[in-house]
């Protein structure tokens, strides 16, 4: 009698140890009745390349890249979803039975659900700041802009960085860029964080005057508890403060869909790994 293989997935970063994405995985994995692993890897950029080679000729079925290799990835793979082309970036990668690596972005969507389903927000109409014109940020102008909203603002810390997203997007909807000085006094229906500003327990220069009583304030970092951000905007009296663990798990959500063709559920595991992460 022949043991099938158990089918092998991982996330790929540098650092990776603090990645979450094994335990969300297995979660997703106990929860469909699916047999799987799902390990975690860190790799160099100048080893990115031989990894992917490596790991797919040896049978594995799906990667995970998280920071910084979403943009070589990118580079990587020899198919790119629409979606990921226009994010620039990947973060899912499978192989199709002709043997082609294809790479896809599941960033956009996963802050969507998060936003939209999660936390029951209507995007359309609403006046947005994103912060920050990295990866991140690029991942999530088009699907923010399908949402139909009032505006976006991008707003960076290097200001030609958010002009080069402007336009790429501008045909998409109505994005602008300024400056954190030239913000002024404008306050938005919804702030996002997408610098990785907190990850150095800073917080991007955006006048205060952008939170209001009615400014919902959206970290994608997490840790433990308030990110730098979050509590910016609670000092400043947002009416509500959000960070991406929601994102996190609803980023993984799609993956696990692209890879196995069954959505799991994450409202369970979002809940359990708030308080995992509250208790860390
Ligand atoms: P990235 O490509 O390296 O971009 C970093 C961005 O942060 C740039 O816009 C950079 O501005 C800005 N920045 C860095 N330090 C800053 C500071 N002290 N003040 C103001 N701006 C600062 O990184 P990324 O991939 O976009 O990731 C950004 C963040 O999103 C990270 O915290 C990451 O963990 C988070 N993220 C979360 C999820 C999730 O599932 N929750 C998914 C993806 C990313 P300059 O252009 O001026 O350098």
């Amino acid at each position: 009698m022949t043991t099938q293989a158990t089918d092998r997935y991982a996330v790929v970063g540098h650092p990776i140890s603090h990645s979450r994405s094994p335990w969300i995985h297995q979660e997703f994995a106990k929860a469909t009745h699916q047999l799987l692993e799902y390990d975690r890897y860190d790799v160099s950029a100048a080893d990115l390349t031989s990894f992917l080679d490596s790991f797919f000729a040896s049978g594995g079925k799906g990667l995970n890249i998280t920071l910084p290799h979403k943009g070589s990835a990118a580079a990587a793979v020899q198919q790119l979803t629409p979606r990921a082309t226009l994010a620039g970036a990947v973060n899912t990668i499978w192989m199709q039975a002709t043997g082609v690596l294809v790479g896809d972005n599941t960033d956009g969507v996963g802050l969507l659900s998060d936003l939209t389903h999660n936390l029951g927000m209507t995007l359309k109409g609403r006046r947005i700041l994103l912060v920050g014109a990295g990866g991140a940020a690029r991942g999530v102008v088009a699907p923010l802009l399908e949402q139909a909203p009032a505006s976006l603002v991008i707003s960076n810390r290097t200001a030609s960085r958010a002009q080069s997203l402007v336009a790429l997007f501008e045909h998409l909807g109505p994005v602008s860029a300024r400056s954190f000085s030239a913000l002024g006094d404008t306050a938005f229906d919804l702030v996002i964080n997408a610098t990785a500003a907190s990850l150095t327990d800073e917080v991007p220069a955006i006048p205060r005057q952008a939170i209001s009583p009615a400014t919902v304030c959206y970290d994608m970092a997490y840790g433990k508890g308030d990110t730098p951000f979050t509590l910016f905007c609670k000092v400043h009296g947002a009416r509500a403060t959000h960070t991406g663990l929601g994102m996190l798990v609803e980023q993984a959500a799609e993956s696990f869909f692209l890879w196995r063709g069954i959505k799991p559920k994450t409202a369970t595991v979002l809940r359990e790994l708030q308080s995992l992460t509250r208790a860390s």
